[in-house]
């Protein structure tokens, strides 16, 4: 399919940027090290569920390939639960060094979405930790099985010896719910087509927290090349309506609920540019003027490109 090729090229090409040397990182996405409990600030404990108390703790683990990309655990008194892989062999490897620090059990892998830079390291964590399981919608699981062999072999391709030799296999939840020693997150379909045709997230309800997957990004360029604004709109209004107060996106740091205006607004801002521009880099331009703090470079660069040529081609 035309629309799925140009993603894996887009990210490709994004990726070689950066590791070329090309210095896109950022701010922003810029650390290596990973946060725990509150906001990354390396507080202790319980992580800012309203009134404290809760025994579950997040911790984040965040790439510096210029890209942002984040794997949350989720952790319990004996349990954990990851939200997300990572691209490079590397980066997952250091999720597994921060699920191994837990002294905790990894009960499964939630994957939130088929898009690469979520679950190409997943074989890492999969060998480390062979009995966790590994799932994902029904939905999800049919977008990932029927781009990830492609997708494998472009960054194979691209990035040999950068990435693992082989996917992960992910089975689809039966249940809506996954639970962390007895502690509930609630499967959330993620009802249009908007940063990537099928998507899914977590919600601790404990601690109103969402795990949103890529549709909420902290101040990183949103990735635009799925041509789908309309449906992210309105995926972004129906998760305002839900009341979680902190937000694990998909990349970028721990956020509360202003991000959800914040992507409102770039969505919205970047609409118009994208439309009314000439070229690629017009469009790039305009958005790194408009959003000067906001990480993410590679993909903002490489998600435009690919918006010309998925979403404004004939
Ligand atoms: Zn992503």
């Amino acid at each position: 399919m035309k629309q799925g090729l140009w993603l894996a090229l887009g990210l490709g090409a994004a990726l070689a940027v950066v590791a070329c040397g090309d210095d896109t990182n950022n701010n922003n996405n810029s650390t290596s090290s990973s946060s725990s409990g509150s906001g990354g600030s390396g507080g202790a404990g319980g992580s800012g569920g309203a009134g404290g108390g809760s025994e579950i703790e997040v911790q984040t683990h965040i790439s510096p390939d210029g890209f942002g990309v984040d794997s949350h655990l989720i952790v319990g008194p004996t349990e954990v639960v990851l939200v997300d892989g990572q691209f490079f062999t590397a980066e997952a490897e250091k999720v597994v060094e921060l699920v191994k620090g837990t002294n905790k059990k990894l009960k499964a892998v939630f994957l939130t979405h088929a898009h690469p830079d979520h679950y190409l390291g997943m074989e890492v964590i999969r060998s480390a930790f062979p009995d966790a399981k590994f799932v994902t919608t029904a939905a999800v699981l049919a977008d990932y099985d029927a781009k990830k062999d492609g997708t494998l072999a472009f960054a194979q391709q691209n990035f040999p010896g950068q990435v693992p030799d082989k996917v992960v296999t992910f089975t689809a939840l039966a249940e809506t719910t996954i639970t962390v020693d007895g502690h509930t997150l609630d499967v959330v379909e993620i009802g249009d087509a908007g940063e990537s045709v099928e998507a899914a997230g977590l919600a601790l309800n404990e601690q109103k927290a969402f795990f949103a997957g890529d549709l909420i990004y902290n101040k990183e360029h949103l990735w635009l090349a799925e041509c789908n604004f309309d449906g992210w709109i309105k995926n972004l209004d129906a998760l305002a309506t839900k009341g979680f107060t902190t937000f694990y996106p998909g990349h970028g740091e721990k956020a509360t609920a202003t991000v959800i205006d914040e992507d409102k607004k770039y969505l919205n801002d970047a609409k118009p540019i994208l439309e009314a521009a000439a070229t690629a880099d017009e469009a790039v331009a305009q958005l790194e003027a408009a959003y000067p703090t906001w990480g993410g470079e590679g993909l903002l660069s490489f998600g435009i490109t690919n918006y010309f040529m998925a979403c404004k081609m004939p």
